[in-house]
């Protein structure tokens, strides 16, 4: 499993990043991208997104 990240909504903060406990994030042409085989659902990235453009 692996959260999606809506590239339209994403405004390129990086908050996401710094929350993720496993790296599972990474930032690609200032838009977070996720690394689905890392990605372990714990959820802490929707909670950090200002914009909701994380979703499980
Ligand atoms: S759900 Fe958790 S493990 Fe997966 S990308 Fe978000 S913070 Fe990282
Ligand atoms: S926290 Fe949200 S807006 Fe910021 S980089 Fe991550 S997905 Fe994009």
């Amino acid at each position: 499993m692996a959260v999606k990240i809506d590239e339209g909504t994403c405004v390129g903060c990086a908050a996401c990043i710094d929350v993720c406990p496993v790296e599972a994030l990474e930032m690609v042409n200032d838009k977070a991208v996720c690394i689905e085989d890392k990605c372990v659902d714990c959820g802490a990235c929707l909670d950090a997104c200002p914009v909701a453009a994380i979703t499980l």
